[in-house]
């Protein structure tokens, strides 16, 4: 889903297919077990369709591409899976883009920050270090909840 102004086409493209698609989704129904929660196949869908993006996906992407056959999703239904998505660190809200990416790394609570590619739309998920900027926020008296990073530039293969 690259936007169309882009004309780089050597793209690597992560989305997910197949055995990879399939092992992600059974790794995540384990997660949710474990946790005693249920990857309800509204969920299970959302995740999936997340997996498969090579790019972020707004929540309309998402609400027109829910149903197989081509048929729309009741927006509540793709907000709420959002949301559990995001409450059990499966996807990530990319804020800048109002978009959102299924997390790339694994383990369990973490800080994610974005290298987005101006041109192909592509987001790739690192984990921060933010060691020095919050001992610089409880230096000054702050408790900090959440930092955001998302760079923006290019991506090798638009640079290339
Ligand atoms: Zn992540
Ligand atoms: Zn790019």
């Amino acid at each position: 889903m690259h936007t169309a102004h882009c004309q780089h086409d050597d793209h690597e493209h992560p989305g997910l297919t197949g055995p990879a698609l399939r092992r992600a989704l059974g790794v995540a129904e384990r997660r949710c077990a474990e946790d005693q929660e249920r990857l309800t196949p509204p969920r299970r869908r959302v995740l999936e369709l997340l997996l498969e993006a090579d790019a972020p996906l707004k929540a309309y992407d998402l609400i027109a591409a829910f149903g197989q056959a081509g048929e729309a999703a009741k927006p509540p239904t793709v907000y709420r899976a959002l949301e559990f998505l995001e409450r059990m660190g499966f996807a990530h809200r990319i804020e800048s883009l109002n978009a959102y990416v299924p997390c790339r790394l694994d383990g369990e609570e973490h800080q994610a920050a974005f290298l987005i590619c101006d041109c192909c739309g592509a987001a790739q998920e690192f984990e921060p270090d933010f060691t020095a900027q919050l001992a610089a926020a409880s230096a000054v008296g702050y408790e900090v909840q959440t930092v955001t990073l998302e760079a923006r530039g290019l991506c090798p293969a638009c640079r290339a």
